[in-house]
C-alpha cells in the first residue's frame, strides 16, 4: 500500500507500527450545522481508505471525534465558539444543537453508505484527559499561563513548521487575516489549551479545572481523544486539506511534547469540494448538504459514485450539470449489473477472479486509486467471464466502494416524495394548460431517469435503467 504523507512530502510505501492493528484516526464535524457536501466528500475519501485497508486484509481501529465545544470562528482561537453562535440563533442550548447536528451527521453518513467508526467520542466527553495533558504540557514547559488562559509555547517544539512545509514569515503572509491578535500570547501562533477568561464571556459550557473554571482549545481535543483511545503511536491520521494548518500541526506539537516521541506516521489529507464560486463553508451559510441534493432529486449514492470518480487529492468541482451526468453513469452501470445479477450461469472462476482482485487491489494500493477502482469493476463488467464470476466480483469490490450496486433498484423515501411533488406540480400546470412547464418538469425527471407515465388511472412513474 502507498499513500501520499503530507508529512514527508512522498508517496510512501505504508508501514503501521503494529502489523496486527492499523490505527486510523479522523477528524470528526463540529456540529454546528448540517455538514455540506464538501464535508462529506472527505467523510467518503476516509471511508474508502478503511474499507481499502480492510480489503488488503489489515485490521483497522478507526476513531473519530465530535465536536461540540472549542471551535472558535477563527480556527487560531479567534471569535465565539461555533457552537454558542449556533445555539444563540437558533435559540437552543449548546446541547441541543449539538445532540440535533450529530444526529443529522450519522444519518448522512448512513445515506452515503460510510461506515461509522468504531469509535465516536464527543469532545465534551473527555475534559478529564485535556487537564490531565495540559498539566503535564505546563510541568513540562511546553505551556504557559498568559491573562488567564493556557497556551501552548510554539517555540519549544522544533518541528513546528514541518507538516504545513512552510517558514514561519511564509504561514504569517499566508495565514495573516485569520491570525487572532492576542496580546496573551508570548508568540503569534501560540494557541489555547485552556480558556478561562477569552475574549466572550457567556461561553454555555465550562468545567472545573487546575488552571481554572473554563472550557478547552479545540486542537487539544483530537490528540487527547486520539491517544486515550488508540495509543501512544498512531498510523494514520485523516483530515481535510484545511486542517492541515493550524489543526494538524498543533496537534502534532502538543502530541510530541506530551510523549515526548513521534506520535503519528501518515498524515493523510483530502482535497476539497469547490463549488463554481469557489470553496465551499459551512461558515458563509450559502452550503449546499445532502438534503439539499435531495430534495432536487438526487440520490445520496450518486454524489458518492461522483466523488469516487476523481482521486481524493485532487480539487473536485461540484455542479449540478456534474451530478446529473453522474446519475446517467450511476443509473446505466446498475442496469448492467442487475442484468448480470438476473442471468446468471456457470461456475465461479476463482483463478480467473483473482487476477481482478488483484487488479483492484493494486489500484487501491496505489494512493488509494479510486477512479482506477472504478475502471476495475467495468472491466469486469465488459470481460468475457461468466456472469457467476462477475457476480461474485462485483460483490466483493462493492464491499470497498459500497455503492449499493447490488441492491434491487428501490426509490428512496426522499426520492419519491420529491418525484410525487413534481408530478403534482406537472398535473396542475397542465390543468393551467401551462404546456411549457409541464413539458420542462417531464424534461427535469427524465433527467434524473425519472420517467412518468399518463395513464387513464393517472400519472405514474418508474426509473430508467
Ligand atoms: P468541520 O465540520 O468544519 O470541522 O469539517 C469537517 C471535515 O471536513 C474536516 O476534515 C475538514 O477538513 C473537511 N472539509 C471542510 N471543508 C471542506 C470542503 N470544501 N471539501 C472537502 N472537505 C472539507
Ligand atoms: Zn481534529
Amino acid at each position: 500500500m502507498k499513500l501520499y504523507n503530507t508529512l514527508t512530502k512522498k508517496v510512501e510505501e505504508f508501514i503501521p507500527y503494529n502489523k496486527d492493528m492499523v490505527t486510523m484516526y479522523t477528524c470528526g464535524p463540529t456540529v454546528y450545522y448540517y455538514a455540506h457536501i464538501g464535508n462529506l466528500r472527505t467523510y467518503i475519501s476516509e471511508d474508502v481508505l478503511e474499507k481499502g485497508l480492510r480489503y488488503l486484509g489489515y485490521n483497522v481501529k478507526r476513531c473519530m471525534n465530535i465536536t461540540d465545544v472549542g471551535h472558535l470562528t477563527g480556527d487560531s482561537d479567534t471569535g465565539e465558539d461555533k457552537l454558542m453562535t449556533a445555539a444563540k440563533k437558533e435559540h437552543k442550548s449548546v446541547l441541543d444543537i449539538a445532540k440535533f447536528y450529530t444526529e443529522a451527521f450519522f444519518k448522512d453518513l448512513d445515506r452515503l453508505n460510510i461506515k461509522k467508526p468504531e469509535i465516536v467520542s464527543p469532545a465534551t466527553e473527555n475534559i478529564s484527559f485535556y487537564i490531565n495533558m495540559i498539566s503535564k504540557l505546563l510541568d513540562k514547559g511546553y505551556a504557559y499561563e498568559s491573562g488567564g488562559n493556557i497556551y501552548f509555547d510554539t517555540s519549544k517544539y522544533s518541528n513546528y513548521y514541518e507538516l504545513s512545509g512552510r517558514s514561519k514569515d511564509d504561514l504569517m503572509l499566508a495565514v495573516r487575516d485569520d491570525v487572532d491578535v492576542d496580546n496573551n500570547k508570548k508568540n503569534p501562533f501560540d494557541f489555547g489549551l485552556w480558556f478561562t477568561n477569552s475574549k466572550f464571556k457567556d461561553q454555555e459550557l465550562k468545567w472545573d479545572s487546575p488552571f481554572g473554571y473554563g472550557y478547552p482549545g479545540w486542537h487539544i481535543e483530537c490528540s487527547a481523544i486520539a491517544i486515550q483511545n488508540l495509543g501512544e503511536h498512531l498510523d494514520i491520521h485523516c483530515g481535510g486539506v484545511d486542517n492541515i494548518f493550524p489543526h494538524h500541526t498543533n496537534e502534532i506539537a502538543q502530541s510530541e511534547c506530551y510523549l515526548g516521541h513521534k506520535w503519528c506516521n501518515y498524515w493523510v489529507h483530502m482535497e476539497f469540494l469547490n463549488d463554481k464560486s469557489g470553496k465551499m463553508s459551512k461558515s458563509k451559510g450559502d452550503s449546499k448538504d445532502l438534503n439539499s441534493l435531495i430534495e432536487k432529486g438526487y440520490d445520496p449514492i450518486v454524489y458518492r459514485y461522483f466523488c469516487l470518480q476523481s482521486h481524493y487529492r485532487k480539487v473536485l468541482v461540484y455542479s449540478l450539470e456534474s451530478l446529473d451526468m453522474a446519475t446517467n453513469a450511476y443509473n446505466k452501470l446498475k442496469g448492467r449489473v442487475k442484468n448480470i445479477k438476473d442471468n446468471l450461469d456457470g461456475e465461479i472462476d476463482y483463478d480467473k477472479a483473482l487476477e481482478y482482485q488483484d487488479k483492484f487491489k493494486e489500484a487501491f494500493s496505489n494512493d488509494m486509486n479510486t477512479s482506477l477502482m472504478l475502471t476495475t469493476l467495468y472491466d469486469v463488467i465488459k470481460s468475457d467471464l461468466n456472469n457467476s464470476t462477475k457476480f461474485y466480483l462485483i460483490k466483493d469490490f462493492d464491499s470497498v466502494l459500497s455503492l449499493s450496486l447490488l441492491e434491487d433498484e428501490k426509490i428512496s423515501k426522499e426520492l419519491e416524495d420529491y418525484v410525487l411533488s413534481k408530478i403534482e406540480e406537472r398535473n396542475q400546470a397542465k390543468k393551467e394548460k401551462n404546456y411549457e412547464l409541464a413539458d420542462s418538469i417531464r424534461e427535469e425527471l427524465l433527467s434524473k431517469n425519472i420517467v412518468i407515465k399518463d395513464t387513464r388511472e393517472g400519472t405514474t412513474f418508474e426509473v430508467r435503467k
